[in-house]
């Protein structure tokens, strides 16, 4: 079992209680991917436990706190992550598998969210039009939209809840949160620190458990006016169904399918460390991770020969030993997903140049998928469609600047996309013609919590981030006065 400070309570926080499980009661067991140990016993909350976080955040934001001690609670949460950045860093590891240096740099990130916004939130003040239409004065409120409530996957346990969180908290809004069933742990953590700051109870709450009944009170519950997810795109679509009867904000940050491209005249070196840095974050487990790699036919053999270079050296186990590259997959069924992207390639004639074939996993822990190389990628193969999630580098080649981008556009997500090459006028050309939220030019880095961040078409709706995703959270109110 997992012995940390931060988790003396492993449950749920409503209304500044805990809950823990009851004797006899529902409970997930939390276990470590890589190893399969188990971790920590937590309580499988209700449909009703929802509705009482609901209810309480409701109370909580009601009226609504000044703009002033919104910023302190934010300042003091950053403090307090990055203060205890090492306990959470192990405890984000050992639930989700992804190498430790990994895991510190994502409590960096998400401290990043609660800073950002802190130096953002008086731009919610209230403002007044120069000119006087109507002969009227007018005045533009920014209130919190309502309660939101949050639903996050499980490769980011932290980061993808502090956009959020820290959004709402800015936002001035009451919250209800739902974990992933196979990370609670670090979020249970983060309660634990969110516990020991001066706020007022029943603003913050915590519910663990069962997705389709904690969604449905989500979606259905009044007084909920944003439910804001990250996921997969199918989940979006079940969310936006059930909420639409009652015409909640959404915003969602859904899967992506993130075209890699590299034009003749690119550093073809710097091409390969951007690509490795990013496909191989999370094990490739992540929304902007590369899925399709285009190389142009002059330069793919030599480009493919540095990146199956750089390939043999990762170093693959469990994420807690400091020097591994690359940890387990989530779950068996991430395993079997990646292992069905590469047997369709292969099929369809990818050669495969790193990697080979695995054992599969005989139970849901110890999912270890080698990293592979595969070339020869058709536009018809499955991983051209579907996000693979997995450490799968797969190289096509391309003749001409037209195709690749009719190419890398030919998918319902639009989340990421990242192209290499020394021409400005190309730069801009091709930038522009990306139809992807988030474009990196000579780099394949991810979002940032200073700038807004999601996608275009299936990969979901509105901004996290920048000062677009503190506006996710408010309604506007205009008072025209005489
Ligand atoms: P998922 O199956 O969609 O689950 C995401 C979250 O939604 C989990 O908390 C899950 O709960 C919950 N959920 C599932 N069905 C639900 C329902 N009917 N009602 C309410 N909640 C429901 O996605 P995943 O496999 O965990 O995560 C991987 C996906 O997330 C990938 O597609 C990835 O691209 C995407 N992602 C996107 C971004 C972005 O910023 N765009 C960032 C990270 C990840 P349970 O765990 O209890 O099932």
């Amino acid at each position: 079992m997992l012995q940390s400070p931060l988790l003396q309570t492993p449950g749920g926080y409503i209304n500044g209680k805990w809950i823990t499980p009851r004797k006899g009661g529902k409970t997930l067991r939390v276990i470590n991917p890589a190893t399969g140990e188990h971790l920590a016993t937590v309580a499988d909350m209700t449909g009703d436990h929802a509705t009482q976080a609901i209810d309480a955040a409701d109370r909580a934001m009601s009226p609504a706190s000044s703009l002033h001690n919104r910023q302190c609670w934010l300042e003091a949460i950053d403090e307090s992550l990055r203060a205890h950045r090492e306990e959470l860093a192990r405890i984000l590891t050992l639930e989700m598998g992804k190498p430790i240096r990994e895991a510190r740099a994502e409590i960096d990130y998400a401290a990043g969210f609660f800073a950002h916004y802190a130096g953002e939130v008086f731009r919610l003040n209230a403002e007044e039009l120069k000119a006087r239409p109507k002969d009227c004065r007018w005045t533009i409120y920014h209130g919190p939209a309502g309660v939101a409530a949050l639903i996050t996957p499980w490769n980011f346990p932290l980061a993808m809840v502090a956009k959020k969180l820290a959004a709402g908290i800015g936002a001035g809004c009451g919250v209800v949160y739902k974990p992933a069933r196979q990370t609670p742990l670090t979020v249970i953590a983060l309660w634990h620190l969110l516990e020991a700051l001066d706020l007022p109870p029943g603003l913050l709450n915590l519910v663990i458990g069962g997705s389709g009944p904690l969604g449905k009170v989500f979606c259905t519950h009044p007084a909920v006016r944003i439910v804001s997810m990250t996921g997969s795109t199918e989940t979006g679509r079940k969310l936006m169904a059930l909420a639409a009867p009652h015409i909640k904000k959404l915003a969602l940050e859904l899967g992506g399918n993130a075209p890699f491209i590299v034009f003749d005249d690119a550093d073809l070196d710097h091409a390969a460390d951007e690509l490795m840095a990013n496909k191989f974050r999370a094990g490739g487990q992540t929304c902007v991770c590369t899925n399709r790699v285009y190389a142009h036919q002059s330069v793919v053999r030599e480009f493919t020969q540095k990146v199956a270079l750089r390939m043999r050296q990762l170093k693959v186990g469990p994420g807690i030993e400091e020097d591994t590259d690359l940890g387990p997959l989530i779950d068996r069924a991430g395993w079997d997903k990646v292992a069905r992207h590469v047997k369709d390639a292969m099929k369809h004639g990818a050669k495969r140049i790193v990697g080979d074939d695995p054992p599969r996993p005989r139970q849901d822990w110890g999912a270890f998928y080698p990293p592979t190389l595969l070339t020869g990628i058709k536009p018809d193969m499955v991983l051209c469609h579907e996000e693979t999630f997995g450490p799968v580098v797969a190289i096509a080649s391309f003749r001409d600047e037209a195709k690749v981008l009719a190419a890398a556009n030919d998918t319902i997500h639009g989340l990421a996309a990242y192209f290499f090459t020394k021409d400005p006028d190309r730069a801009t050309r091709v930038a522009a013609a990306l139809r992807f939220g988030h474009v990196g030019l000579n780099t394949g880095a991810g979002p940032t919590p200073q700038a807004p961040f999601g996608g275009m078409k299936q990969s979901g709706l509105g901004r996290e981030g920048g000062i677009e995703g503190l506006f996710e959270y408010t309604e506007t109110q205009v008072v025209a006065s005489r």
